[in-house]
């Protein structure tokens, strides 16, 4: 995992254009294909065998209710850029009393404020940069970083429930230990005896579904948790308690944007004054002139 994410941040850095043309298709197609194979498989193979018809009808809400925020969320995420040129005119320029926070981007080559940095595959600043994620196809930083957030939460239990209930479906259909019988896959002259090599790639496939979602929301939890950034997960200069933390990312509704993309949570201000923690370096450093 580590030597994929290696090779493609090398890539990244070489051929921007490229990468953004190939990487960009490819992610946003395979959410946009895995989810409704993994709805369709779970909703018309294995819930009407594991489940009764009460359970069947709730699991039917909790699916639509899962796949709606996927979806959802992926695509507010692609919609509310953050980029800097997206701010009104008047909010360009620092305040005088922050000036000093501001610093130059060679590349855009003007005055940027704290916590934007510069995307070179978006090919701009972006305010409170995150990350630039490949599967919503942009930069999350202060606009969309709620939906960003949303999206890994209901993937990641989008793929747990489906990998539990394809293992419940595995273990009733009489697989005592169904990661056991994968090794079988590996074997040339036993076959597997209760369960056919697509089930099996298919239990394979959902955990890797499973981990990926999984180890970014194990990040995103820790940034949400402290405000702090996916390239500065430490750092704790603007670290305001959990409460003032979430609806700073998530706005006015903080974690009740947890019931739909479309919720309206107004952000706190517009990403460019962040207040610090009064003990941070950053507070107490003295003023330099950023001209
Ligand atoms: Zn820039
Ligand atoms: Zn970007």
């Amino acid at each position: 995992m580590c030597v994929v994410t290696e090779l493609c941040h090398h890539f990244a850095k070489r051929y921007p254009k490229k990468f953004v043309s190939i990487g960009h298709p490819i992610s946003v197609i395979l959410v946009l294909v895995a989810t409704p194979f993994f709805f369709t498989l779970q909703m018309f193979y294995i819930a009407p065998k594991i489940f009764n018809d009460v359970l069947y009808k709730i699991y039917w809400v909790v699916a639509i209710f899962i796949t709606y925020n996927i979806l959802g969320n992926m695509i507010f995420c692609y919609l509310y850029n953050s980029s800097v040129e997206r701010l009104p005119k008047e909010g360009k320029l620092p305040v005088p009393e922050e000036e000093h926070l501001w610093h130059y981007c060679e590349i855009c080559q003007k005055l940027m404020p704290p916590r934007s940095w510069h995307c070179a595959l978006c090919g701009c600043c972006i305010l409170k940069r995150d990350h630039h994620c490949l599967f919503t196809a942009t930069c999350v930083g202060h606009n969309n970083h709620r939906y960003f957030f949303w999206f890994t939460f209901y993937m990641t239990l989008g793929t747990c429930l489906s990998l539990v209930t394809s293992l419940v479906y595995g273990i009733m259909s009489g697989i005592s230990i169904p990661f056991y019988d994968m090794f079988y896959l590996f074997m040339k002259d036993t076959s597997p005896t209760s369960c056919s090599y697509c089930q099996y790639i298919i239990l394979l496939l959902n955990n890797v579904a499973c981990a990926v979602p999984a180890l970014m929301l194990a990040f995103q939890i820790q940034i949400v948790c402290h405000n702090a950034t996916y390239y500065q997960i430490f750092d704790r200069t603007y670290d305001l308690g959990f409460r003032k933390n979430c609806k700073l990312i998530m706005g006015q509704r903080g974690l009740w944007t947890f019931l739909s993309p479309t919720l309206k949570s107004p952000l706190l201000h517009d990403g460019t004054q962040w207040q610090m923690r009064p003990d941070s370096k950053l507070l107490n450093a003295p003023k330099a002139n950023v001209n």
